[in-house]
C-alpha cells in the first residue's frame, strides 16, 4: 500500500503507509514508482507477517 502525491512540477512522490517513509520523490514517470515501490523491503510489514506467522504457529499448538 502506496500513497501517491504529485507535485507542482508533474514529478511523483511516493509513500509506503506501512512504515510512512518517503521511498521516492520527485519520479518522472509511474513506470519508475512502480518499479521503486516493487522494490521496497518494508520493515513493518515484514514485521506484521512474522507475528501473524508466530500467532498460527501458537494456534495450531493450542490444537493439539
Ligand atoms: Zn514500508
Amino acid at each position: 500500500m502506496y500513497s501517491r502525491t504529485q507535485n507542482d512540477n508533474g514529478s511523483y512522490n511516493t509513500r509506503c503507509l506501512y512504515c510512512f517513509l518517503t521511498i521516492a520523490s520527485a519520479v518522472e514517470t509511474e513506470q519508475e514508482l512502480d518499479r521503486i515501490e516493487g522494490n521496497h523491503v518494508c520493515p513493518e510489514k515484514a514485521l506484521s507477517q512474522l507475528l501473524a506467522e508466530r500467532s498460527n504457529v501458537t494456534a495450531h499448538a493450542l490444537r493439539n
